[in-house]
């Protein structure tokens, strides 16, 4: 794909009908946060169709809710637009993102620049990252424009953290969109892993990984004493 350097004004930013046509088919934006969080937790979600709330899925949901009540607005060079319908149809996925921001290249020349808002801390792994990656390759498919940049919002820190879409994190980001859609689509939820982020997973008491755990532990040692 050709891609801009930025978008003319009168270019069509999302079309709609054709969203609506393939989101059934699509895996959502958020799938792949939750993979690379924990396929587990992914698999709970979207195979098994458990959904759990604790302290900080409320206080996320409440975020997002704000940012996406404001409404679209301008100020100076930058136009910003909220809760914006995404699709890619190269990597299957569908979703809406927090807030765009159009930043005024010159004239009516705009460069997209996504902005995700999350409610803690920037977390070690690159789920976060790989989420808004994704929205910038919906972006880019859609309007035939790069995006090179985007940046996370945390409610924590109250900082933007600027994320660049490099060659790696959009291999990575293809390559979870891939792995969310064979999990989904072989419809077998993975067994747990206990670690740290288990703590502040909504899902620890449908999901019970050390109990989990422990019951593995024993019908592997069974399954070694009864295979000769
Ligand atoms: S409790 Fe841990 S293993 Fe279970 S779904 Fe959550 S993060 Fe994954």
């Amino acid at each position: 794909m050709t891609q801009q350097t930025g978008l003319k004004r009168s270019t069509p930013m999302v079309d709609d009908t054709s969203i609506k046509q393939v989101q059934d088919d699509f895996i959502s934006l958020s799938a792949l946060n939750q993979y690379a969080y924990c396929p587990r937790r992914c698999a709970l979600i979207h195979i098994e169709q458990i959904w759990s709330e604790n302290l900080f899925t409320a206080e996320g949901r409440i975020m997002h809710e704000r940012v996406h009540e404001v409404g679209n607005e301008s100020r100076g060079g930058v136009r910003i637009a909220r809760g914006v319908p995404l699709r890619s149809l190269k990597l299957g996925l569908v979703g809406v993102a927090d807030l765009v921001e159009f930043h005024r290249i010159s004239g009516d020349i705009w460069q997209p620049f996504p902005v995700e808002y999350k409610r803690g801390k920037p977390k070690p792994d690159h789920s976060d990252m790989i989420q808004l990656c994704a929205q910038a390759i919906c972006l880019e498919e859609m309007l035939s424009v790069a995006v090179p940049e985007g940046a996370l919002f945390y409610g924590r820190t109250r900082r933007r953290a600027d994320v660049v879409f490099d060659e790696a994190l959009r291999r990575e980001t293809a390559e979870t969109a891939e792995k969310t859609r064979d999990l989904i689509a072989g419809g077998i939820t993975p067994p747990p892993v206990y670690a740290k982020r288990c703590e502040k997973c909504s899902l620890i008491n449908e999901c019970l990984p050390k109990k989990m755990e422990k019951k593995m532990v024993v019908k592997r040692y069974l399954e070694r004493m009864t295979a000769v």
